[in-house]
């Protein structure tokens, strides 16, 4: 059975000289492991479009449940993340971290269109990373169902626009006044949400994922809230990323 997809490589394991699997992260059938065949050929046509970091137009060959590669041309190419190590690191966490949330056999258009749409800021915007971080990991724990709660205090449903207390695991915030009336787990994790990383993380949450970078933090607290956004989809997915660790060292 012959499929046509439209999907972002994000990995690959090379199998010898001339073969490797790559990962695509697809709109319609969710994260394929592919076989590639003929894969470091001088005159393989496909070269190109099986490339980590390429949107690629791909046919697919279904058997059982694997698939190898009979057709790819490219769609978008992001080579030029790869002209700063530390771009290319936070690109790796990013496709990583789609990769890992991601699951075959269901729509995955959301999760594709924002790792997409993440590249593209990183490679090809003035965005800082750390901007474009956040928004991509708050964006993502909300695509996969994680939504923090930020509109009121969950204790008395007075407004948190002003600031707040955030409680990472759970999701929710507590104003000034409830802080100390509320008990949570000992793993509970809390931030201080200033006025302006409310405002941005609300904004990253109910924006159109095309739109979410277009905001502004103070320089000095794009740092707290990159934390404060790592934290809370690392909290929903619960694993470590290589290449964050990577990203952060450089
Ligand atoms: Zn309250």
């Amino acid at each position: 059975m012959e499929i046509s997809a439209r999907g972002l490589v994000i990995g690959e394991t090379k199998l010898g000289d001339n073969k490797k699997y790559i990962r695509v992260l697809t709109d319609e059938y969710g994260t394929l492991s592919v076989i590639v065949h003929g894969a470091s050929g001088i005159k393989s046509k496909h070269l190109a479009a099986v490339r980590p970091f390429t949107l690629s137009s791909f046919v697919l060959t279904k058997k059982r449940d694997s698939y190898t590669l009979k057709e790819a041309s490219v769609v978008k190419s992001f080579f030029n993340l790869g002209s700063d190590p530390k771009m290319l690191a936070l690109a790796s966490y990013i496709v990583s971290a789609a990769g890992y949330v991601s699951a075959e056999g269901e729509d995955m258009s959301a999760l594709l269109s924002l790792t997409l749409n993440s590249l593209y800021a990183l490679s090809e915007s003035k965005k800082p990373h750390e901007l474009v971080k956040a928004a991509f990991e708050l964006k993502c724990a909300s695509v996969i169902g994680f939504a923090p709660a930020l509109i009121a205090c969950s204790k008395c449903g007075a407004d948190i626009a002003g600031g707040s207390y955030m409680h990472i695991y759970n999701g929710d915030c507590v104003c000034e006044n409830c802080k100390n009336k509320v008990t949570y787990p000992e793993y509970e994790v809390t931030y201080k949400l200033t006025a302006s990383v409310t405002a941005a993380m609300r904004y990253i949450v109910y924006s159109d994922i095309k739109k979410i970078f277009s905001f502004t933090v103070p320089d000095d607290e794009l740092e707290i809230l990159s934390e404060i956004c790592e934290k809370f989809l690392s909290a929903h997915i619960e694993t470590a990323f290589p290449a964050l660790k990577v990203y952060k060292e450089l």
